[in-house]
């Protein structure tokens, strides 16, 4: 916790270096007031790591000791990115989807800003770090770059004023700039502590447009949930959700899916009625499904 409070102060010192601008964050001017490079590479373009490799020899910057532990480690770690924390430079790789740049462009900054990475991120190549190590490292880098991307408290703020509903969500992603899928993420999971919340993404729901890959058993890609809602439901299945979900959803090629009332049991046996909403945007359905009340049970009359 206290490091979330250390990282949080830096994310604020830098914000107000660059005078709180309004969101979208433009990561460029990030970049200039950190003096960050950006540069892409083609994975499984040797001849260019070789020539960062060389470059950096040139520099004599020995943050890598032989010229072929770049590609080992992009290999080992299967990188899409990465920070050479000597040459203040982020590399990024052009075969991901341009959407997913942002997200990691921030994550590399992140490791610029946070000091004490810069040494465990390759470390003395004579001991490597332990796993536990490197993943501590990349979930304090991933919280960096949702309070970088959101702002810090902006994006709470925003969703707490207005009506939870997908066209918030949607309305956000706008605002901010971000992808949906990170926006519903972040949405669902750290605004709400008390309100039951699940976004879920998923292939196309509808029977005819599902891909050939299609697994019944291993339907969702992403089941994301408030806290509230893991603590009230953790015994509800992915499995039984998606039924709901294509119970309701259309075989439209785009847009807005359907939307339904749905009602969900809690650990206890009590029922709750949910507003559930899916939007389709060519690559994934994204459902988000608000609590709405409890439901009314029939009583039986003698
Ligand atoms: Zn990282």
């Amino acid at each position: 916790v206290r490091t979330q409070a250390d990282i949080d102060a830096r994310v604020a010192r830098l914000l107000r270096d660059l005078g709180n601008p309004p969101p979208p964050l433009d990561l460029q001017q990030v970049r200039a007031l950190l003096e960050l490079d950006r540069t892409y590479y083609t994975s499984g373009d040797d001849g260019f790591l070789a020539q960062i490799v060389s470059k950096m020899k040139v520099a004599g910057k020995q943050v890598i000791r032989r010229p072929s532990i770049l590609k080992e480690v992009i290999t080992k770690f299967d990188l899409r990115s990465l920070l050479l924390p000597d040459q203040k430079r982020i590399l990024l790789d052009r075969s991901v989807p341009e959407k997913k740049h942002r997200w990691l462009e921030a994550h590399e900054i992140a490791h610029d800003l946070l000091p004490w990475h810069g040494s465990v991120m390759f470390g003395d190549t004579d001991h490597t770090v332990t796993p536990a190590c490197h993943q501590r490292i990349e979930s304090e880098a991933n919280f960096t770059a949702g309070r970088l991307l959101f702002l810090r408290d902006r994006f709470t703020e925003e969703v707490r004023s207005r009506p939870i509903r997908f066209a918030e969500v949607k309305a956000l992603q706008t605002v901010f700039g971000n992808t949906l899928t990170s926006t519903l993420w972040r949405y669902v999971e750290n605004i709400f502590d008390n309100v039951p919340l699940l976004g879920v993404i998923t292939c196309h729901p509808h029977k005819s447009r599902r891909p050939e890959d299609f697994k019944p058993a291993d339907p969702c890609r992403y089941f994301i949930q408030s806290p509230a809602f893991a603590r009230m439901f953790s015994q509800l299945s992915e499995v039984e959700v998606f039924g709901l979900i294509q119970e309701y959803c259309g075989a439209q090629r785009g847009g807005v899916l359907g939307e339904a009332e749905v009602t969900l049991r809690d650990d206890n046996g009590t029922l709750h009625v949910f507003v559930f909403e899916t939007f389709f945007n060519h690559y994934e359905a994204l459902t988000l499904g608000a609590y709405a009340r409890k439901a009314v049970t029939m009583v039986a009359v003698p």
